[in-house]
């Protein structure tokens, strides 16, 4: 049976195009960027080519762009960098929904006695910017908002917080790793200071991150080492993996157009098929300001994990809302953060799509899933005393 992938979101596949430019950095071109011999130097220029083509996918200049090993390294150098240039200043403003690659790392820094202001969100997953606003201070060392979130696709106006933190001067970070090569983003007309992305999420694959920073932008590596990436991030390059993140970005800058047209169609005809035959669901965040290829839907009543296990047996691949830890079903922070109710919130499935999906597999899944969720209705305690439209159900099957 052929995988349905709508796990866009957590990774996704490595482009045709984009391992065969990766293959002879395997094979023929192992030679060392930094070597001196020209066999080296061919590599080099293919890092640097494969810089421009990134360069190029978020309107910066290529000495912005250094390669990191992921999106969570990009996260903790941008921020241990601006809080290592500023010394004297101890507060660090985020959001309560951040990825765990920045809300971990803060988590951490409390402890080595920052004062963290996390930003809370609406029911929506909107970010109040008076409350934004009001929390920068003259102690506040950086701020690091999420362009776009990874459960909701809930999409922050980061370029407006850039430009309220900059008018104070303080450095400004956004973890951009669910946002590149999904919208459109042009660094030249912004005064974000640093953004990270990561290579597995736009079709490149695994190990692979970017860190940019803004040209002038103080910055103290995270990675001490050698001299690669101009001393600012230590360690050989992975030349196969930048080579193919230069293509993934070349293709994602042509793409991003049927992000915006053809993956945001079958977004929202999986959503609205869904919405109208499953009772009782509903769709978690700002529908008017989110990532095309992004719906998080709660199917009340019912648990996300038993959902996801009966889609596994059609493969049809997506997440949940929620994680089980310790034996108890913890609604994920996200959801917590925007008061999604418990029946609501335990009951989510986020579906994130890609260029590679189809029609067809959509519509499989809009068949698939109403008798999936009719089933686990049927199985669940609360769906049979607290829903409000159980009576015309049990009528309906009597
Ligand atoms: N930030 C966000 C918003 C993400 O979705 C992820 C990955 O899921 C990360 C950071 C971490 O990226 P990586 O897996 O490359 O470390």
């Amino acid at each position: 049976m052929k995988t349905i992938y709508l796990d866009n979101n957590a990774t996704t596949q490595v482009a045709p195009e984009v391992l065969e430019t990766m293959l002879p950095y395997f094979s023929e071109l192992y030679g060392n960027p930094s070597s001196m011999h020209s066999f080296g130097g061919q590599v080099s220029k293919t890092i640097q080519h494969a810089r421009e083509n990134v360069a190029s996918l978020i309107g910066a200049d290529p000495e912005e762009i250094i390669f990191t090993s992921c999106g969570t390294e990009s996260d903790n150098t941008a921020i241990m960098s601006a809080l290592s240039v500023a010394p004297d200043k101890s507060h660090i403003i985020t959001s309560r929904v951040e990825h765990p690659a920045v809300k971990v790392l803060c988590e951490h820094l409390t402890q080595r006695g920052y004062r963290v202001t996390e930003l809370p969100v609406d029911r929506d997953g909107r970010l109040d910017m008076e409350l934004f606003e009001n929390s920068l201070s003259r102690d506040t060392a950086v701020v690091s908002l999420m362009w776009a979130n990874n459960e909701t696709g809930v999409i922050f106006p980061v370029e407006r917080a850039a430009q309220l933190a900059h008018e104070r001067g303080i450095l400004f970070h956004t973890d951009a790793v669910q946002a590149v090569g999904k919208i459109p983003i042009n660094m030249r007309a912004n005064n974000i200071d640093m953004l990270s992305f990561s290579g597995h999420k736009l079709h490149a694959p695994k190990g692979i991150g970017v860190l940019y920073i803004r040209k002038g932008t103080r910055f103290l590596p995270f990675m001490l080492g050698g001299h690669q990436e101009k001393g600012r991030r230590g360690g050989t390059e992975n030349t196969a993996s930048i080579a193919g993140l230069g293509k993934a970005c070349q293709l994602a800058a042509r793409n991003v157009e049927t992000e915006n047209t053809r993956v945001k169609y079958l977004r929202d005809k999986l959503e609205d098929e869904l919405l109208k035959s499953i009772p009782n669901s509903k769709v978690n965040g700002d529908r008017t300001n989110r990532l095309p290829n992004t719906t998080n839907i709660s199917f009340e009543f019912i648990e996300g994990e038993g959902i996801l296990l009966l889609m596994d047996q059609f493969n049809i691949c997506a997440s949940s809302g929620s994680a089980c830890t310790s034996g108890s079903l913890q609604p994920s922070h996200v959801l917590r953060a925007m008061g999604v109710p418990f029946t609501m919130a335990h009951g989510s499935v986020r579906f994130s799509l890609s260029v590679f999906n189809t029609e067809d597999e959509i519509d499989f899944v809009i068949n698939k899933l109403p008798p999936i969720i009719a089933r686990l209705r049927e199985m669940s305690p609360y769906w049979k005393t607290e829903s409000p439209v159980c009576g015309i159900r049990d009528t309906a099957t009597q």
